[in-house]
């Protein structure tokens, strides 16, 4: 759990910064980035001071999911000025790039692009900094733990077999970095028809649960697919932010409140 504030590793810490909480993947298209935003959102209605990087490097969605767009300007100093939005503070190699425009850089820009991010802008005083972590186990993972003070990752899955098998590796790497896992989440983990209330296990049910429970880390929450939670990130205003009082808010409110 995040109690004590995170240990400081060379050089990892961020002035202002208390916790720096990763939200990980194995795959993509799991939720990762819907997960990372309504969890900032959640920690931020708890009264905390959050700030959200977008480390996705190869897609970056926090831009479109949590309606900030622009270019973030420079002080005299020549540190980058985040910008804002929902009352989060906000930082996304998606505002280095025009939308619609690929990322093809090789690892070494990979790793200066995200060491810029984490120790070049004015984040202020943060009581979480949520990274949003593009999936899988590559240099931005690898240089995200060894260039900063991680206190904790969270690792989202769907339900099925394949998605595990990844978040597994994701896990393991967590491990090999001596990253400390908070939790996993399970989200997509069931779908309610709004019409007769039938639950349906599309992506089956319950396998981050075991999956957490087999290597004994805590499981943090599972998220039922919803009409409302994918629109409200595609427009701009998670459900977090948009729909407080909904059942899916309240879940995010729950996980958050495991943290
Ligand atoms: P990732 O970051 O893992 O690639 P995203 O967060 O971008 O995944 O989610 C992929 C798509 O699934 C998005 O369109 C998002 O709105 C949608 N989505 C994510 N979680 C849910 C959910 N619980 N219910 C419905 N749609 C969801």
């Amino acid at each position: 759990p995040l109690r004590a504030p995170s240990p400081a590793p060379s050089g990892g810490r961020i002035p202002g910064v208390r916790h720096i909480v990763a939200v990980a993947s194995g795959k993509g298209g799991v939720g990762k980035s819907t997960v990372a935003a309504n969890l900032a959102l959640a920690l931020k209605s708890q009264g905390a001071r959050v700030g959200v990087l977008d480390a996705d490097v190869y897609g970056p969605s926090q831009p479109r999911m949590l309606g900030v767009t622009g270019r973030p300007e420079s002080d005299a100093e020549k540190m980058i000025l985040p910008l804002h939005g929902h009352g989060l503070t906000v930082m996304s190699m998606g505002f280095m790039i025009e939308e619609g425009q690929s990322v093809v850089w090789r690892g070494p820009m990979l790793i200066s692009a995200l060491t810029q991010m984490l120790h070049q802008v004015r984040w202020g005083t943060l009581d979480y900094l949520v990274v949003d972590l593009p999936p899988g186990t590559g240099d931005v993972q690898l240089t995200l733990s060894q260039k900063a003070a991680v206190s904790g990752a969270v690792v989202v899955s769907t339900p099925q077999d394949i998605a595990l098998l990844d978040a597994r590796k994701a896990l393991d790497m967590f491990r090999k970095t001596g990253t400390p896992v908070l939790g996993l989440i399970e989200n997509m983990s069931t779908y309610i028809c709004p019409n007769c209330a039938h639950e349906a296990h599309i992506f089956g049910h319950g396998g981050a649960r075991d999956e957490a429970a087999r290597l004994g880390l805590p499981f943090l929450g599972e998220l039922p697919l919803d009409l409302d939670t994918r629109m409200l990130s595609d427009s701009g205003a998670p459900i977090v932010a948009s729909r407080p009082g909904s059942d899916q808010a309240r879940r995010f409110l729950e996980i958050a409140a495991r943290l």
